[in-house]
């Protein structure tokens, strides 16, 4: 295999799949790198809303036709986790956990992670009761009592998701009221199941074997609640501790930008999820790629 290409992508999510398609279209020599398994944040999204044309399927079987796609187009896909980039005499170098990789233009895609809560058993009772993936792990929580975390658009639509299979599922938001799209806040409200915990936090996921209880706290002090399983959807951080510290990120860690999505480092572009300002659903990170792959076909002619 080559270790010199035209363009290196950093990740192999939807912005990093459409953005290699699109290279490769423009004639240029792209490889993907990626740290676990292409798809990304959505690989376990069965049921996506926006769903992106094409998306109907689910989030897998998107990363997958995007995947064949991109072989079908000659686009070298390595799977190894990049560890560092740095430049030198106009080129980039790519070091992963193996070897080292060549590019004239850098296309960061590595997207963002779910925040965690913290908190007490949180890590320890992952995969024994604290999980991320709602469409995954439902049908293990048949008729149990679970709770979501969050008042945005994930949360809201995995409670849903769990709200198929579960007895109960305690929304748990610390604000006042949910900043979810309109049409997940009136399924919530229309769902027997889902029960809606303002003003209040999770402290600790409590148990033997499994999660069998949250301590939680509210106005009135703190409890513990019956509880099978925790899902936490409260925002995500971003990937990129592998970038050169010379490229800006906002207070919160995610890569500023220009207008044309190259970041304050000449030939390192950013797209997708780990970028700041990026919308936040599938159709905002392709539309990054897109316009990151065109600005670089230009940039090389
Ligand atoms: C629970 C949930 C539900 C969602 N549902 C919807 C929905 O219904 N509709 C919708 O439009 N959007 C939805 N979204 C948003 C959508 O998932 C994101 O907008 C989109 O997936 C971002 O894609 P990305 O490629 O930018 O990042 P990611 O999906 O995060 O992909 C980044 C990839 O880079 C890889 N990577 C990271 N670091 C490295 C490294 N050092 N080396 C190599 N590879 C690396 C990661 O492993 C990952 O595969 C949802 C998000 C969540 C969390």
């Amino acid at each position: 295999m080559s270790t010199s290409f035209d363009v290196i992508v950093i990740g192999e999510g939807i912005a990093g799949l459409t953005a290699a398609g699109a290279l490769a279209r423009h004639g240029l020599n792209a490889a993907t790198f990626e740290q676990q398994i292409f798809g990304g944040l959505v690989l376990n999204v069965n049921e996506l809303h926006p769903a992106p044309a094409g998306a109907e399927a689910g989030g897998a079987a998107f990363a997958a036709e995007m995947t064949q796609a991109n072989a079908d187009a000659g686009v070298t896909s390595v799977q190894e986790p990049v560890t560092a980039i740095s430049a030198s005499n106009g080129k980039f170098t790519v070091t992963t956990g193996s070897g080292s990789y060549v590019a004239r233009q850098i296309v960061v895609a590595s997207g963002a992670r779910l925040k965690t809560l913290g908190i007490p058993g949180e890590a320890e009772f992952e995969g024994r009761g604290v999980s991320k993936c709602a469409d995954c792990d439902g049908p293990m929580f048949q008729n149990e009592t679970v709770a979501v975390v969050g008042g945005g658009d994930s949360a809201l639509q995995e409670a849903l998701v769990l709200s198929q299979y579960c007895a109960k599922v305690h929304l748990i938001h610390r604000g006042s009221a949910f900043s979810a799209q309109p049409h997940f806040i009136e399924q919530v409200k229309a769902s027997d199941k889902i029960v809606p915990c303002f003003g209040t936090t999770v402290e600790a996921a409590l148990g033997g074997q499994m999660v069998e209880k949250l301590r939680i706290r509210t106005a009135a002090g703190s409890e513990e609640i019956p509880c099978a399983g925790l899902f936490v959807y409260i925002g995500l951080e971003p990937n990129n501790a592998f970038l050169p510290a010379d490229v800006q990120r906002n207070a919160n860690g995610f890569i500023t930008t220009g207008d044309a999505l190259e970041t304050s480092v000449g030939g390192i572009w950013a797209a997708g999820a780990v970028r700041a300002g990026c919308g936040g659903s599938l159709d905002d990170a392709m539309a990054d790629a897109t316009r990151v792959a065109d600005a670089i076909a230009v940039r090389l002619k």
